[in-house]
């Protein structure tokens, strides 16, 4: 077993411990040394196979796995699989010569697997490369614990829907070239009891296997008109977009209640927008479109969310007209340097220009993610850099921060 194991020089009360795998033995030598300046214990092995020794016998005691892809006997894909198999719970750091798409699938396969993923690195990675991942580490073990997500009970989710524990969020969505803003979407929220805020990624699914998406609905939609119908201040031609789930278009009196509903908050219907996400197969394809179809008769618009994820959504194209299209946060957020992202994200611009449907980017974070959707010409942008979702009161003083920001960027 080739093992070195190297103590640092920048003495810190409990030393955090990393392992490094890598069949080249100056790349191995080199990285050791780096992460030893910083202030880590590293176990360093030119053989997967006998850092699987270790990690075996060690269990919980390592904070990190570094590990090269490509070697001779076990390669790093196995070796992470092997990890899972192991119990291993600490993060993990993919170094590699690859392509940035191999490296990108190997990240991906890891995390589908269950692992942390802190990161992937080039080789050679730099010093502040490597403190960037490091800094992840501590932050991704706080988030963890905090961010875990908990199974709810049917009953608990079907009283906080009846017992007004749900509160509408808004994010704002705005033009890309003027700045102005076009309309807000409302995302829901739970005020849990015991867990705090609870965001909708961490129910909506479970609302959906328990089958309370009506019941979701008819609580989200009501009080999302009667909220931005009497907001004036940020105009009288502000759109509302609201989330459904396929199960939504599976009871046929549905238009006729969201007519029923923007008719008693004094909302007209051309100025509200379903955005629809498949995330799973849809059973009843024919009610569907029968749905759609009359939600689009009374002229509301209609919207295909994350476009590019789930389900057939080129299909959905091919089947239906819809007004607008979401560009998935997963194609937006780093095109601006990552070329498959970047060409999906050309291509469903394209397609959506084609069909004559309004473009909005979901998931704009940065600066850099606001520069390359203005470059690419698309129409509409939502995202943390423009606006986090927000309590409806909190949207004026947003509205005048926003006004600020824009002119100067
Ligand atoms: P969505 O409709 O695609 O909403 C966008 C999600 O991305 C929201 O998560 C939002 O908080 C988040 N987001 C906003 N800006 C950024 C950004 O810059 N970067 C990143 N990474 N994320 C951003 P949220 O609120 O947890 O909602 C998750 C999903 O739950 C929504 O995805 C939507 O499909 C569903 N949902 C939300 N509210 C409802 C609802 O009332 N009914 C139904 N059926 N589904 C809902
Ligand atoms: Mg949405
Ligand atoms: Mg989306």
């Amino acid at each position: 077993m080739n093992q070195i194991t190297n103590s640092g020089t920048e003495q810190s009360p409990e030393k955090r411990k990393i392992v490094v795998v890598d069949d080249e033995p100056f790349v191995l030598k080199v990285l050791a040394r780096q992460l030893t300046l910083l202030g880590y214990e590293v176990l360093s092995f030119e053989r997967a196979q006998d850092a699987l020794s270790v990690l075996e016998e060690s269990g919980p005691g390592i904070d990190i796995v570094f590990t090269d892809l490509q070697m001779p006997e076990m390669d790093g894909v196995e070796f992470v699989r092997r990890l899972v198999g192991a119990r291993y719970d600490g993060h993990i750091v993919l170094i590699s010569g690859e392509d940035a798409r191999i490296i990108r699938s190997a990240e991906r396969l890891a995390r589908a697997r269950g692992l942390s993923v802190l990161g992937a690195l080039s080789k050679p990675a730099t010093r502040e490369q490597l403190k960037e991942q490091l800094s992840r580490a501590e932050v991704t073990t706080q988030v963890q614990s905090a961010t875990a997500v908990p199974k709810y009970e049917r009953e608990e989710l079907r009283a906080a829907i009846s017992d007004g524990q749900l509160v509408n969020y808004y994010q704002p969505q705005v033009a890309v070239g003027t700045g102005a803003v076009i309309g807000v979407e409302a995302l829901v929220r739970w005020r849990h009891p015991r867990d705090g805020i609870v965001s909708a990624s961490g129910f909506i699914e479970l609302i959906e296997q328990y089958d309370l998406v009506d019941e979701l609905v008819r609580e989200v939609l009501p009080s999302a008109l009667n909220e931005i119908a009497a907001l004036q201040s940020l105009g009288n031609e502000l759109r509302l977009s609201v989330n459904l789930s396929i199960d939504n278009l599976n009871s046929l009196d549905f238009p006729d209640f969201v007519a029923a509903a923007a008719a008693k908050a004094d909302f007209p219907l051309s100025r509200l927008v379903m955005e629809i996400t498949e995330r799973r197969l849809v059973g009843d394809q024919l009610s569907s479109l029968d749905i759609l179809t009359r939600l689009k008769l009374k002229r509301i618009g209609l919207s295909i969310d994350d476009f590019g994820t789930g389900h057939a959504s080129l299909a959905q194209l091919r089947d239906f007209q819809y007004d607008e299209i979401k560009i998935d946060c997963s194609f937006v957020h780093g095109a601006w340097g990552d070329d498959s992202l970047d060409a999906i994200f050309r291509a469903s611009l394209l397609l959506a220009k084609q069909l004559k449907m309004v473009t909005v980017a979901e998931g704009v974070e940065d600066a850099d993610d606001w520069r390359h959707v203005r470059e690419l010409q698309c129409e509409r942008a939502q995202g943390y850099f423009i606006g986090r979702p927000m309590l409806v009161e909190e949207l004026p003083s947003w509205l005048s921060e926003w006004e600020d920001r824009f002119g100067k960027l």
